[in-house]
């Protein structure tokens, strides 16, 4: 018993000191500040398409979506306003959604944006710049365009690189150029990073940090809370299934459900 104990208090410590190395904005919390701090809901979409592309979800689908949301007391927020409500300098709604995007396809602008627009719906795009204006890809017009009209535009790293496969500096540039080329197109702070296909560690997310990044998305299935890691925040991924309504209002709930088991993310 003594020793399980001690182990549980050296994990903690671990734990506490890991996080505190990438991560200073948020101490440890309890479980109580995190039960009774804010429950954010991250969707992570990729296309919106008709096509059967695993990565796509149908225009009339995500209209259905978009649609419940804001019908069932859903509000649209920012990345700034995620990380100033986890900080506590900002008080967000009672349901908070942020609405991100991977990619930078073509088809957030052509059948997503026009759904966004006609509810007042404020999403993220984390764009790849190295494919802006390439065929099936956002332009830069279209981004700009977007970014003036409650589209929140961030990096997803200039190339699309595996990060865990590449040498520090080479991590360092992806990051930082996709950051610099974004905010010298659209003239606006660039503070956020979705990483390339969700895959990151400790390494990677103290680079994150160290490069002047404020807060780092992942593909971690789960709802963000004062026990998320600011360089590793949770996404619920939304794609087209057999029955893609009823796994999208799973989703939603999923998130709420393990929030009453208290469990505390680490
Ligand atoms: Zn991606």
């Amino acid at each position: 018993m003594i020793k399980k104990i001690l182990l549980i208090f050296i994990l903690t410590l671990t734990t506490i000191f890991i996080g505190n190395e990438i991560d200073k904005k948020i101490s440890a919390q309890t479980v109580e500040e995190v039960a009774q701090g804010p429950k954010i809901l991250v969707l992570n979409y990729h296309q919106v398409a008709n096509s059967f592309n695993p990565l796509a979800i149908l225009p009339n689908d995500f209209s259905e979506q978009m649609s419940y949301l804001i019908n069932n007391g859903y509000i649209p927020i920012t990345p700034e306003e995620l990380d100033a409500g986890l900080a506590g300098e900002l008080e967000l709604p009672p349901k908070p959604v942020l609405i991100t995007f991977d990619d930078g396809y073509a088809d957030n602008y052509n059948n997503a944006y026009p759904i966004l627009r006609s509810l007042g719906i404020r999403a993220t795009i984390f764009v790849i710049p190295a494919f802006v204006g390439k065929k099936n890809y956002l332009t830069w017009e279209q981004i700009s365009e977007m970014s003036q009209n409650g589209i929140s535009i961030e990096s997803h790293t200039m190339n699309h690189y595996k990060l865990e496969e590449l040498p520090d500096d080479e991590i360092r540039s992806e990051l930082l150029n996709s950051k610099f080329a974004l905010e010298e197109h659209l003239g606006t702070a660039v503070n956020y990073l979705a990483y390339p296909t969700g895959t990151y560690n400790l390494h990677i997310a103290g680079i994150a940090a160290e490069v002047g990044y404020k807060g780092a998305y992942t593909i971690k299935y789960g709802g963000v809370d004062l026990g998320s890691n600011m360089y590793a925040l949770e996404r619920i991924p939304i794609f087209q299934t057999e029955n893609t309504m009823k796994d999208f209002y799973e989703r939603i709930q999923y998130r709420q459900s393990f929030e009453e088991f208290g469990w505390r993310k680490m």
